[in-house]
């Protein structure tokens, strides 16, 4: 409902009796997704310009000679004692623009563990039919793990194919491992290689609220299942009184949902660009193979192979798959989190594509947690071009290796920006390759997740997808249509299961 309401909406207060109201009017204006596309083009443009064009002359000239502790906010340098009225300016622009970005991801995690606890209650609960459920898990599971086994393969191929390793120097490589030898410490350090039982035991919480609070998301999806489970155990007339209590709030969540996507543009453009300034298009430079090689695998994943499954298992066309779910592609984009990104994916899914609840909400955020399709191709590629640029030759069964070590690191992954590249460490450990070759490609690891992380959600919508048709839980392109022609007060979808 909420991106069918930001399609053109207009708020204000009336009087309704003696109570003032805020109410909504539609008006058709730009679609979202268009309005995050150009708040993301733009963003590129303009962090572009302002990495080419800003240095350290610009700040010179303003009388700062240390824009880190400038920017920082560090006041007392005596390098900037000199600071004109244009570096102040300059700074409270800065910060602006990143209070923009970090507000709205807040926002977005805010909502991400309610809006998973409340919908999947309500959508177990309406189930009534426990071998239905693990039908529909025992189907997403293996869907996921399948697709994920695909994406690594198609990252090894793309990499043993153009051998991106053989496009960088010796004296490169050891340019990067000296620049980034550090950071690239701190990554191996984190890494610890998850063990099968106790990943599979740590599904289940020791205290549902502490999963809550921590936003364990595998933790939260149990305790809500469960919930929702016995409450279809229990009398009829106290279960409904508690479902009508989670209905009400899935739709509470939904409203907090719109007022935090009505800056999903402004944000994008903050979000990226501050990346886009930070980074520039020359650190892709002596790694723009590599990096290529990446995004074509990515882009293999989600408009070749995603399409056989939603077209020939979803019953889906092409444009109406990608309409439906771009702003969550270009949130996903732009955020660098599937787990930030799950509140517009769940809404994408259920209002745009015409799923049902009780499927997206329990596919999806399985998915945000464990499937990472763009995260183990690019696992794949990097483990192949790091072999390469040490002058490793791995077999066949190494490949292999890498495959199931990717899967598992990948289903570890936290959908956060980032963890794709700590996980590499285990992947690069199970084959023996030199660890230190992390350090050569982090420079454009930011650049690379924004990419797997779009990729990341476009596979967990296409499985959703796959799944809800497989449970005849998809509405046809007609239905949608009509459901979002009524007036939102008339939408059926905006009504719990008890309702209808
Ligand atoms: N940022 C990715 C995600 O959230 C995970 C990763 O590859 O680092 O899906």
């Amino acid at each position: 409902m909420l991106l069918r309401w930001l399609d053109g909406i207009q708020c204000g207060m009336v009087d309704v009796g003696t109570q003032r109201r805020w109410t909504v009017s539609k008006q058709r204006t730009m679609a979202l997704h268009w309005k995050i596309l150009i708040g993301l083009i733009l963003g590129i443009v303009v962090g572009l310009a302002i990495n080419t064009m800003w240095d350290a002359s610009t700040w010179n000239s303003m009388g700062i000679n240390d824009p880190a502790a400038w920017m920082a906010g560090t006041s007392d340098v005596e390098a900037n004692a000199d600071a004109s009225i244009g570096a102040r300016a300059a700074r409270f622009v800065g910060n602006f623009n990143n209070f923009i970005g970090e507000l709205f991801m807040r926002g977005l995690r805010f909502i991400a563990v309610p809006i998973v606890v409340f919908s999947l209650i309500v959508g177990a609960s309406s189930l009534n039919d426990l071998s239905k459920l693990s039908r529909i898990g025992g189907k997403t599971i293996g869907i996921y793990l399948v697709t994920t086994a695909i994406a690594i393969t198609v990252g090894l191929l793309f990499a043993n194919i153009v051998k991106p390793g053989n496009f960088v120097s010796e004296e490169t490589r050891d340019g990067f491992v000296a620049q980034f030898g550090d950071q690239a410490k701190a990554k191996i350090d984190a890494a610890h290689a998850p063990d099968i039982w106790d990943t599979v035991l740590n599904i289940v919480p020791k205290n549902p609220f502490n999963a809550i609070a921590q936003g364990n998301m595998l933790q939260v999806v149990f305790a809500s299942l469960l919930v929702g489970i016995a409450l279809t155990l229990i009398k009829r007339e106290k279960a409904t009184i508690v479902i009508q209590f989670f209905d009400a709030m899935t739709d509470v969540i939904i409203k907090i949902v719109e007022i935090v996507l009505m800056i999903a543009p402004y944000a994008v453009f903050a979000l990226i660009v501050e990346q886009i300034a930070e980074l520039g298009l020359d650190i892709l430079g002596s790694l723009a193979v590599y990096s290529l090689v990446v995004v074509a695998g990515l882009a293999t994943m989600a408009f070749v192979i995603y399409p056989i499954g939603f077209k020939i298992l979803g019953g889906i066309s092409y444009g109406r798959f990608f309409k439906a779910i771009s702003p969550a592609q270009l949130l996903a984009f732009s955020s660098a989190s599937s787990s930030a990104t799950l509140p517009v994916t769940m809404e994408c899914c259920e209002q745009r594509l015409g799923i049902k609840e009780e499927v997206s909400a329990f596919v999806l955020p399985i998915g945000a947690t464990i499937n990472m399709d763009g995260t183990a191709l690019y696992q794949g590629v990097a483990a192949v071009f790091i072999a390469q640029l040490y002058g490793m030759d791995l077999t066949v069964a190494d490949q292999l290796t890498i495959v199931l070590t990717a899967t598992l690191a990948s289903i570890g992954t936290a959908g956060v920006p980032g963890v794709g590249m700590i996980m590499l460490v285990i992947v690069l450990e199970s084959v023996g390759i030199p660890l230190e070759g992390i350090a050569v490609i982090l420079g454009v690891d930011r650049i690379l997740d924004m990419c797997r992380t779009s990729c990341n959600v476009t596979g967990d919508c296409m499985v959703c997808a796959v799944v809800a048709n497989s449970e005849g839980a998809i509405e046809t392109p007609e239905q949608v249509a009509e459901r979002m022609a009524q007036p939102l007060d008339e939408d059926p979808r905006a009504e719990g299961p008890l309702d209808k």
